[in-house]
Order: structure tokens, then C-alpha cells, then sequence
């Protein structure tokens, strides 16, 4: 499928420090847009419906699924995640770069549907840094930080179907890399061409 915006995935373990990357990234750079997914978990804290998510019930979600709005979904620590194709066809359609934080598994289902995608994967520069990043967020209880930990072993062994890696042990180092990443993407021959037509027209090169 070709379409003239880029498609930028992000995936991690938990704790690795994913959305703040992406949170600060977004706020760099306006051109990049987030995808808001659906899920059936409830919100959390002073998160809100239509920003950080679509929350939905479990029946909300089965309707969606049997008409096919997704482009992938997931069970993710015993809940579904989904992105709608309404979260990113029509902006990437018109030019736009969306940004999706996902877990490995929908980014390999991404990668398969739109080839193009540039899939990141952000790494937690030690086992012990991880279980303190989660345990200092204060987020969940000892047994959920356990099942997160677990979940990041499998996670982390599908980081080599990713096309870059970040190393999140310093976040501005770690801001950097995703930048660089965003910016080489932009470079690249075919989104050139379309960015500066003219240009191109101009130098008389196809
Ligand atoms: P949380 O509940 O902490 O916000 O997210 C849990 C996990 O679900 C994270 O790894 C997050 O990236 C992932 N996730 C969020 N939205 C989606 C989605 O639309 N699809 C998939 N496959 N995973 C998602």
C-alpha cells in the first residue's frame, strides 16, 4: 500500500519509557500525529477518553472487530488493544506522519499491511534499571510489576523484526535517536520527491 505520510510504530516493554519518548517527540515536532487507539481497559489517573485512548466495553470492541475497523488488535497483559483504520488511513493519506506506541505484536501486524512502516523498538538499558523504572512509578502492585517483567522477556526476544533500536538509558540521548530516525525517514528519496515536487521538476529529475 503506498501513501505519502510516514507510519512510525513504537513498541517496548512496559517501563522502558515508550510514551514519554513519544510524548516529547510529538511535542518537537507538529508534523508528527499520534494514533489513538481503542481498548477495553478503564481509563487510569487523568487519562481521557478521545486523547490518550478510546475506551470502550468489551461488546463495543467485538462490534468493531466484526466490522473490520481494525487494522490490527492485540490482547496485551489481558486486555484488547486495537488501532482503527480511521486512526491512521486518513491521515497518513494526506500527508501526515503518525506515530503509533503499540505493542510487538501489532507493530509486526502493522508491517505486514502497510510495508513501509518504520518500526522502533525502545530497550531498557538493563533487566534491573527496568524493574526499578517500574517499581519507581508507583503504577502497580508488586505482582503486576512481576507480570509485566515476565511479558518484557518474550517482548524484548521480537526487538530483531525491528528496522531501528533505541537504548533508552538517557532519555535526551534516547529523544535524539527517535528524532534522527523521524528526520532519515523524511530524507528518503520517494518522500522527497513528494514533499518538493517542484524541485524536483525544476532539477528534471524523475
Ligand atoms: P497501557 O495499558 O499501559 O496504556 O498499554 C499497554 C500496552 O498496550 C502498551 O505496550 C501499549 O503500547 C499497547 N497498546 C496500546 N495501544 C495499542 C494498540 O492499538 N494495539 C496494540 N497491539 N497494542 C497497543
Amino acid at each position: 500500500m503506498d501513501y505519502p505520510g510516514n507510519l512510525f510504530v513504537v513498541a517496548a516493554p512496559s517501563g522502558a519509557g515508550k510514551s514519554s519518548l513519544v510524548k516529547a517527540l510529538m511535542e518537537l515536532d507538529s508534523q508528527v500525529q499520534p494514533s489513538i487507539s481503542h481498548t477495553t481497559r478503564a481509563p487510569r489517573g487523568q487519562e481521557r477518553h478521545g486523547r490518550e485512548y478510546y475506551f470502550v466495553s468489551e461488546q463495543e470492541f467485538d462490534a468493531m472487530v466484526l466490522a473490520d475497523a481494525f487494522v490490527e488488535w492485540a490482547f496485551v497483559h489481558g486486555r484488547r488493544y486495537g488501532t482503527s483504520k480511521r486512526a491512521i488511513e486518513e491521515r497518513i493519506a494526506q500527508g501526515a506522519d503518525v506515530i503509533l506506541e503499540i505493542d510487538y505484536q501489532g507493530a509486526l501486524q502493522i508491517k505486514r499491511i502497510f510495508a513501509n512502516a518504520v518500526l522502533v523498538f525502545i530497550l531498557p538499558p538493563s533487566w534491573d534499571e527496568l524493574r526499578s523504572r517500574l517499581e519507581r512509578r508507583g503504577e502497580d502492585s508488586p505482582e503486576v510489576i512481576e507480570l509485566r517483567l515476565k511479558n518484557a522477556a518474550e517482548e524484548l526476544s521480537k526487538a530483531p523484526e525491528f528496522d531501528f533500536v533505541i537504548i533508552n538509558e538517557l532519555f535526551e540521548r534516547a529523544l535524539f535517536d527517535l528524532k534522527a530516525i523521524v528526520h532519515a525517514q523524511r530524507l528518503k528519496y520517494s518522500a522527497q520527491r513528494r514533499a518538493r515536487a517542484e524541485t524536483f521538476q525544476a532539477l528534471n529529475i524523475p
